[in-house]
């Protein structure tokens, strides 16, 4: 009976039947008494209580029959079932349904067949209760129809007693274990049952919560929507309405409000109703839900869950959000590819569906953002069921900023080794633990002759000898303990390229702790500049052109002397003439002359003394060593002089220079540098003053001399204003009448305290102060403005000192007194000295002709005393020749003086230069000089300096000095 179709009636009988499948154990007494009852009644061997389900029957009881099940095909029930009244097959073997049944024509040969449907109260059939005998029975009459039926509904009522209590048997078990709390209220919402977990969950006991209020475990929206549901219920007149779970709060008794899901469900029961309630403690779930939340939703790495299947995000965090850039209604219309590149995405949809269980990426992979940015990622990847779904949960560790930070190191890197490696000092690293080097560049390398292949892991010790190895291992401990940068000057160091010195800085470079694990070394290979610092300190030190120490060492030698209190003589030297030689035979041939000449003097010199050349033509000696004395400086004096004054050869030329010095002892004449130097400088001064050159030692009434020059300086300053000054004339006669034919104007200073001062005492400090121009002047005017007192054939003459000789001031200085005076410019002669031509002769021969051009006359005076002054006499044409004094004093006497006055009478002749002869004190050196041809004369013989009133007095008496007068 394949072909029976599960109609829905059977579907609904084959669903009730499941209630009642606890019967198939078989082990129902109750049953049992049932079918022996109606094999009694009916006496038949066999009775059945028997279930049709879709392929088979089976038996809750039986009697007379081997406990098993059978096929449908074969059931008798199955066909019972059809109907619902009694089935009653009186001769199997006659009834064409079941003539050929197999349990017909074989064991238990059924003839007789009564069966009485099972019918549950909602009509559905399960089976029957049949009575079965092997001898047909006609006689089964409708009475034993109505027997059977009623016993098979006593079977029926039996059935569902048992099935009811076993259900309720369940249901109490289940409420007893369940971890739900499940009560029962009545229509008054009394509550008339709850269960073990409904005291746990509320806090109750069983005799608190029976009998109370519903309301006690609810809040009151909750209350109200029950209130409404149980309206509903009414309205509605159905049997059954439920509610599905809700979450809500149920009032715990002690602890408040509770999280819960809440479901109900209302049936009618007998008259009223009645309300099932079940409230679950949700407090874990909710606890669990609000750390999947913290640990989704607002877990700080973006996070993001998709679909395996579609691939489209169900979940994504605020982290993810933030970092995307996408709202989170937005992510989630998209899908796991929609962050990747293009090109990428076959891949990935690959990766997605073949990873296990677990993926994350060895690398950085690229995201797009909502904007289009491109991010740098690593993701891990797991998968998980959601919300009934295959998911993956992807974390996304954002790696860009350290992508960019790696790439920035990497390229500091590269930056830092090309700065290693092309900086020209070595650079060198050693671990501070063992001392082994682990680098060194290019520049370390080239000097130290070493690749760093072969250097690297090797220590000191194997590089260089163990002395310098100590050395340098000491060093580097230093610099480890310090802890600060430490320099180490002229560091040597052995290299192929000799010894070289280094200036290294080193310093010890810590780890993260902070402990020094690496020592960085930075060596400047110096070798060279201190040779070339050595060379400038020596030039520091020394003159370049004489290569003799320079004034700057020359008192470090003096200080150093003096500190080392031992008795020394400072020398100083100044060359005569010097000046000369550069100016006439050119700066090379002074050059060379200064050369030869230091050299001269170091072969004369003691082993011990020190001679500088401290500028221009002045040059220092520094006498020491055992023995030094008055003598013994006497006696360098004279070999230095001696050296000097011997003619030397300079390109080609002889040359002759004189030189002066002038020496002070120490302790004697000082302790202190100054106080010597401005001694010896005194008594060369002294020895320059005599004229003759040579030596002076320092003498005390050099310093005299000195202050009161000094004092006479300061007091010349104002003697001017003070009118302290006054001129005196000396007369000047004509050899053969001895007519006063010039008057010579000679300065007179009377000083209010100090008396009257010789001019050969406060000339020189008012040149030396450069006052003799000021006071050049006045003399000029004063003398023109005494002239124009005399008779117009007698000149005046006036002295200029050379530091007159300032520029052309001098000549409008000049013109000036001639024209305030008005005196005539043919009766103004100008008195010159040699000295003049000493410096810049060019530039004074042009003041000189300057001078001449304004028509007065200019005299050589003094002449004699120079050193050439015949060249000067080609150089200019002076008017007049003063023949000094010193040739004629002992005109009588000398011959060779006699010579000279002669010589001169004779140039003055051929250079049409007036001759006049000075100091004439007597009679015989006036006839002398008168037999000689001398044209005009001047001593006291003839008249003393006059002041203008005597003088004035004196021409006016005729003009004549008076013989008689010199005379005395
Ligand atoms: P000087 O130009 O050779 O002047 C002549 C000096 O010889 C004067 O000395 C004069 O008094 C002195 N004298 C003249 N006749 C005789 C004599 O028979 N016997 C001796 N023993 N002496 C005689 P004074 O006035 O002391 O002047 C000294 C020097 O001072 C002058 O030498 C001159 O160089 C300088 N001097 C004087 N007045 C001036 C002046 O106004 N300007 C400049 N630049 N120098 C002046
Ligand atoms: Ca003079
Ligand atoms: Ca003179």
């Amino acid at each position: 009976m394949s072909e029976h179709t599960f109609s829905g009636k059977e579907t609904r009988r084959l669903q009730e039947l499941v209630k009642y499948r606890f019967l198939r154990s078989g082990n129902n007494a109750s049953f049992d008494h049932i079918v022996r009852l109606a094999s009694k009644i009916f006496n038949v061997p066999t009775s059945l209580l028997s279930f049709v389900e879709t392929d088979i029957q089976w038996f809750a009881a039986q009697t007379g029959f081997e406990p098993c099940e059978t096929s449908r095909d074969v059931s008798f029930c199955a066909h019972a079932l059809e109907g619902s009244d009694v089935l009653v097959v009186p001769d199997a073997l006659e009834d064409p349904r079941f003539a050929s049944n197999a349990l017909v024509t074989g064991a238990p040969f059924i003839r007789f067949y009564a069966g009485a449907p099972l019918i549950t109260s909602n009509g559905n059939v399960l089976g029957s209760l049949c009575v079965i005998d092997q001898k047909p029975r006609p006689d089964f009459s409708p009475e034993d129809q109505e027997t059977l039926r009623g016993l098979a509904k006593l079977a029926m009522d039996q059935m569902e007693m048992k099935r009811l209590s076993e259900m309720r048997r369940a249901a109490l078990c289940l409420n007893r274990t369940s971890p739900d709390a499940i009560l029962h209220i009545n229509a008054a919402g009394t509550i008339t049952y709850a269960n073990r977990a409904a005291l746990t969950i509320f806090g109750y006991s069983k005799d608190e919560l029976i009998n109370a209020s519903i309301d006690r475990l609810l809040p009151p929206n909750l209350q109200r929507k029950m209130a409404a549901v149980v309206r509903k219920f009414r309205r509605t007149q159905t049997e059954f309405l439920s509610f599905s779970p809700i979450e809500s709060i149920g009032l715990h008794k002690t602890a408040g409000a509770i999280p819960v899901e809440f479901s109900a469900g209302i049936w009618t029961s007998d008259t009223s109703f009645c309300m099932g309630v079940i409230v679950r403690n949700i407090a874990n779930r909710k606890r669990r839900e609000a750390s999947f939340e913290l640990l989704f939703d607002r877990n700080p790495i973006p996070m993001w869950i998709f679909d395996a299947e579609t691939l489209n995000f169900v979940a994504f965090n605020d982290a993810a959000c933030a970092l995307y850039g996408y709202s989170r209604h937005d992510a989630l219309t998209r899908n796991a590819l929609d962050i990747r590149l293009q090109e990428e995405r076959e891949a990935i949809r690959r990766t997605i569906t073949e990873f296990g269980e677990f993926y994350h990426s060895d690398r950085a992979g690229t995201h797009l953002t909502a904007q289009g940015e491109r991010l740098k990622v690593l993701t891990f990847a797991r998968r998980l069921r959601h919300n009934g779904k295959d998911c993956v949960v992807v974390a996304n560790i954002d790696v860009t900023k350290r992508e960019e930070a790696e790439s920035e190191l990497a390229s500091t890197k590269i930056f830092l080794n090309a700065v290693v490696e092309s900086i020209p000092s070595m650079v060198f690293v050693k671990e501070v633990d063992n001392g082994r080097f682990v680098l060194l560049n290019r520049s370390g390398e080239d000097l130290l002759g070493v690749s760093r292949h072969d250097l690297i892991g090797k220590t000191d010790f194997d590089l260089f000898d163990a002395i310098d190895a100590e050395r340098f291992q000491d060093a580097d401990r230093e610099v480890v303990a310090s802890g600060e940068l430490v320099t180490i000057e002229n560091e040597r160091v052995v290299t192929p390229a000799g010894i070289r010195a280094l200036r290294t800085q080193k310093v010890g470079v810590p780890d993260a702790d902070g402990t020094p694990r690496y020592l960085l070394g930075i060596s400047e290979d110096v070798t060279e500049r201190l040779k070339v610092e050595e060379h400038n300190r020596h030039l520091s030190l020394h003159d370049i052109l004489t290569d003799l120490p320079n004034r700057h060492s020359f008192q470090t030698a003096l200080q150093q002397l003096l500190a080392g209190m031992s008795p020394f003589a400072l020398v100083m030297i100044d060359l005569d003439r010097f000046k000369a030689v550069n100016d006439t035979l050119g700066h090379h041939a002074g050059d060379e002359l200064l050369r030869q000449l230091s050299r001269r003097i170091l072969s004369v010199i003691g082993e011990k003394d020190i001679i500088a050349r401290l500028g221009g033509d002045e040059f220092g000696m520094v006498h020491t060593g055992q023995g030094v004395s008055e003598e013994s400086v006497r006696h360098l004096a004279e070999r230095v002089v001696s050296a000097i004054t011997q003619p030397f050869v300079v390109d080609g030329h002889t040359v002759s220079i004189g030189c002066s010095l002038g020496a002070v002892l120490s302790p004697d004449h000082g302790t202190k540098m100054d106080v010597l130097i401005k001694r010896a400088d005194l008594a060369l001064y002294a020895a320059k003053s005599s004229g003759q050159g040579g030596s002076r030692l320092y003498e005390a009434s050099m310093e005299e001399k000195a202050d009161r020059e000094r004092l006479l300086r300061d007091e010349l300053k104002s003697a001017l204003r003070k009118n302290q000054f006054c001129l005196n004339f000396q007369p000047v006669v004509d050899a053969l009448t001895q007519k006063i034919v010039c008057c010579e104007a000679l300065l007179r200073w009377h000083h209010p305290t100090l008396g009257p001062i010789s001019p050969s005492e406060f000339i020189p400090a008012a040149e030396s102060s450069g006052l003799i121009v000021p006071i050049g002047q006045w003399v000029l005017e004063q003398a023109c403005l005494q002239a124009m007192q005399w008779p117009e054939e007698i000149k005046v003459a006036v002295n200029l000192s050379p530091r007159q000789f300032t520029g052309f001031a001098l000549a409008a200085g000049v013109a000036q007194a001639l024209s305030r005076s008005g005196l005539t410019p043919d009766r103004l002669e100008l008195e010159i000295t040699e000295s003049v031509f000493l410096s810049d002769s060019q530039d004074n021969i042009q003041i000189l002709k300057e001078l001449k051009s304004l028509g007065l006359r200019i005299a050589l005076d003094d002449f004699g005393t120079g050193y050439s002054s015949l060249a000067y006499l080609r150089k200019f044409s002076f008017d007049k020749l003063k023949i000094d004094r010193s040739f004629v004093t002992d005109i009588a006497t000398s011959k060779e003086n006699l010579a000279i006055i002669r010589a001169v009478i004779g140039l003055g002749k051929s250079f049409s230069a007036i001759v006049t002869a000075e100091g004439v004190e007597d009679l015989e050196q006036y006839e002398c000089l008168k037999a000689e041809g001398c044209e005009q004369l001047q001593g006291y013989l003839f008249g003393r300096p006059l002041d203008p009133t005597a003088l004035s007095a004196l021409l006016l008496t005729g003009g004549r000095a008076r013989r008689a007068e010199a005379r005395r």
